[in-house]
């Protein structure tokens, strides 16, 4: 019987002092350096990052969603979950431990797919925190559905020449390179037409036409960049993995986000949960604390039980991702996360801010900033209805039509089986009355 919540105690020791070290060290910075994690360290924040970086390495907590022969630890998503929902209480903390999104994902597909050259000139600077990368797929005119993208690259001797343009490519402003999704063969479907190609930013023909702020930011002084491709010239050493494999190489690195996110999720949510604990054990109101009232609790209890649920979902995930090594065998519960994800996240931090009261709602709190994060992951990597058709899908696999015209737990069918399987012993009953 190998079914086990326990965690080795070498691990929890590496747990335990990851949660003091992100408390003490890395949480400060998310308050002196608000927004400035995908900026190249300047000679400041260098003096500062660097160091905590080396205690992470030396404590083998750097990078630890890769392999050893990559620079990672090769502890797998488990423990990665488990660590993950520690950083998750820090916009710093994933950086500082080197496996921030979308970085995590652009690895693990370079890693994949990549040649020996391309892992050195990309994936090595990009495991050591040297630079950041950029993933761009999403286009203005379509998100959700990739069969719709029209970016496209023709080929111009050894070349290619990229023509297009996509929207919220997170991070593009500061990154080193973009990895882009493109139409390579109109004439086919685009689940075998379309390719990926990695180009270096400061390639002829990339022009950041806006910097999308999330809200809240300043107009044009965000992160999620719409790129004008114009003309982009690019040698075939470019492509990523084959030509035509796009949407695979997509699969693969959507999975592991997908997961990560909510890994982090759980560490949001719990501090949502400790605000609001501390909250209504703090606060007096009509004659008693927040927390003797019973709405309170209610809310308590509620976003206790959510997130027991939730954390129990993705650790049972992660363990899944480890036993199966095959994303596409574990897709139907990384989409059921990718669904859950935001509504736990969301009527967690939704409670927290009521019990605030009016200080709640103001930036003085991070209460409202988790809030719009929950709706942020209701669309990155894809809305919750696409995730939610996933889910059904997959679970409809596992069942069949009825094969007459009553369900095929209707009563009386039911009772009349039941009655000829056991008929000798009913005749008998009978005859004893
Ligand atoms: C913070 C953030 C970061 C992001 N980072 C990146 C990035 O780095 N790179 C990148 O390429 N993209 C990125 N994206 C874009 C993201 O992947 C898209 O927003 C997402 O795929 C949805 O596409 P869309 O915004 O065009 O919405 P649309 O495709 O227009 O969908 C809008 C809405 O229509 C409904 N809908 C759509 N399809 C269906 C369906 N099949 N069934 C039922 N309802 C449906 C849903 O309600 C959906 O929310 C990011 C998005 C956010 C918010």
């Amino acid at each position: 019987m190998a079914w086990d919540f326990t965690t080795d105690p070498e691990f929890k020791a590496k747990l335990d002092w990851a949660d003091a070290f992100v408390r003490e060290e890395v949480e400060p910075l998310d308050l002196i350096w608000p927004h400035r994690q995908f900026v190249p360290l300047n000679e400041t924040r260098r003096k500062v990052i660097d160091p905590l970086k080396r205690q992470v390495r030396e404590h083998g907590l750097w990078a630890t969603h890769l392999g050893p022969d990559l620079g990672g630890q090769g502890y797998g998503q488990l423990k990665l979950a488990l660590l993950n929902e520690i950083l998750g209480r820090s916009s710093w903390a994933p950086i500082v431990f080197g496996c921030q999104a979308p970085d995590t994902g652009n690895a693990e597909i370079i890693a994949h797919y990549g040649t020996p050259e391309q892992k050195e000139r990309y994936l090595r600077p990009l495991l050591n925190g040297e630079l950041f990368s950029s993933y761009s797929m999403t286009e203005p005119h379509a998100g959700a559905d990739p069969t719709q993208f029209s970016t496209a690259a023709v080929r111009d001797g050894d070349a290619w020449i990229i023509t297009g343009r996509k929207f919220f490519s997170s991070n593009a402003r500061t990154a080193a390179f973009l990895i882009v999704m493109v139409v390579t063969n109109p004439d086919v479907s685009p689940y075998q037409g379309m390719s990926m190609f990695l180009i270096p930013t400061d390639t002829p023909g990339v022009h950041i036409e806006r910097n999308v702020g999330l809200f809240g930011e300043p107009l044009n002084d965000g992160m999620h960049a719409l790129i004008h491709y114009d003309q982009v010239r690019v040698p075939d050493s470019a492509l990523l993995g084959g030509e035509g494999q796009a949407f695979a190489i997509a699969q693969t690195r959507l999975g592991g986000g997908r997961i990560h996110h909510a890994m982090r999720t759980i560490g949001l949510a719990n501090k949502a949960l400790d605000m609001m604990c501390e909250r209504a054990l703090s606060r007096t109101t009509a004659g008693s604390l927040l927390s003797d009232k019973q709405f309170v609790q209610g809310y308590i209890a509620d976003s206790y039980a959510q997130l027991l649920q939730f954390r129990l979902m993705v650790l049972y995930t992660a363990w899944e991702i480890d036993a199966y090594n095959d994303y596409k065998k574990v897709r139907k519960d990384i989409a059921a996360v990718k669904v859950v994800m935001p509504t736990v996240l969301h009527d967690i931090a939704w409670r927290a801010m009521q019990i605030h009261g009016a200080l709640g709602t103001t930036n003085e709190l991070p209460l409202f900033t988790m809030i719009h994060g929950a709706g942020v992951m209701g669309l990155a990597d894809g809305p919750t209805e696409v995730h939610k058709t996933t889910v059904a899908k997959q679970v409809l696999r596992g069942h069949r039509a009825s094969d007459d015209e009553w369900p095929t737990e209707w009563v009386p069918k039911k009772l009349a089986a039941a009655e000829a399987k056991y008929a000798d012993y009913l005749e008998h009953e009978m005859g004893n009355l």
